[in-house]
């Protein structure tokens, strides 16, 4: 039985940017408040399995209580992480929270601000973060906490198949960057098949992106390294992802296109759930 499991609480749903690929969706216009919050990560805790807590969304700066929610996760004195688009993230707000991450996680798909508005990755309005603004965002996290470490998720979909960021999070010198196979959603409501690709597809994205930093790709390798930075090539994620979504019930993306509501973490003990949850522990060993 694994004892270090990273749990992801995805906090709340909405967010400010609309990708197209998008698979942030629980059903749940409400937002928890900390006191929900606080009961559930109680509850994770006790089950003794659990080692990190990543912080994710929708996008998670969008809840009112998020840092709330991040004190009450360090208050079991484990690491906390974060993963946002980075919009919200103001040199303020770097200043007073960077202190309290392990790791902060940027979603970013593409750089080019054509590419991020095909994605969807910018605001109502269509603004997007530039390759310079990211990079300012890394330094100031950097020094206000040397020891933050940095990643990079990139969901390879459609739109972005033939982009090649691998100049960029090098200069960046992120500690780990990785690389998604969009994964097909489908609630009845959000669908974003229309911009699936195929491994073929996928093993070109991650090959070219290798081949720009000097390592060969050989498509059953899940985990690469270029110098320090850690690159991880995941096909698939399926069954190797533990995510409470913003409704406060623990998740499973195995049974079809969507979640399936495996337990509600608000009521009921986090590690009977985990007895019926699908787990695969080998695709979830694969990428740590
Ligand atoms: S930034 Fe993340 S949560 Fe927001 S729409 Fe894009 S993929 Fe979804």
């Amino acid at each position: 039985m694994n004892k270090n499991l990273k749990v992801n609480l995805h906090v709340c749903e909405h967010c400010n940017y609309h990708c197209e690929h998008c698979f942030a969706k629980f059903g749940c216009k409400e937002t928890l408040p900390i006191e929900n919050w606080e009961m559930i990560i109680e509850n994770v805790m006790q089950s003794g399995r659990v080692r990190e807590i990543n912080i994710a969304g929708g996008e998670p700066l969008l809840h009112p209580q998020m840092m709330d929610i991040v004190d009450a996760v360090r208050s079991y004195d484990i690491p906390v992480s974060l993963v946002t688009n980075g919009s919200l993230m103001t040199k303020n707000w770097i200043m007073q929270n960077a202190k309290k991450f392990k790791t902060i996680g940027f979603s970013v798909d593409a750089l080019t601000p054509e590419l991020q508005r095909s994605i969807g990755r910018c605001t109502g309005s269509g603004a997007v973060i530039s390759a310079e603004e990211f990079g300012e965002k890394i330094i100031l996290l950097r020094e206000v906490n040397p020891e933050i470490k940095i990643k990079i998720n990139t969901v390879v979909s459609q739109i972005n198949k033939l982009d090649n960021l691998a100049n960029y999070i090098q200069a960046w010198n992120v500690d780990r960057w990785k690389l998604l196979k969009m994964q097909i959603f489908d609630d009845g409501k959000h669908c974003n098949e229309g911009i699936a690709i195929n491994d073929q597809e996928y093993d070109a994205y991650v090959n070219n992106a290798l081949s720009a930093l000097g390592i060969d790709f050989h498509p059953e390798k899940v985990l690469y390294q270029a110098g320090n930075m850690e690159i991880v090539a995941e096909r698939q994620l399926r069954g190797g992802y533990l995510m409470i979504g913003a409704n406060g019930f623990l998740l499973d993306d195995t049974k079809n296109s969507s979640y399936t509501k495996i337990s509600d973490c608000q009521k009921e003990s986090f590690h009977e759930g985990l007895k019926r949850l699908t787990f695969y522990e080998e695709v979830y060993a694969s990428r740590y």
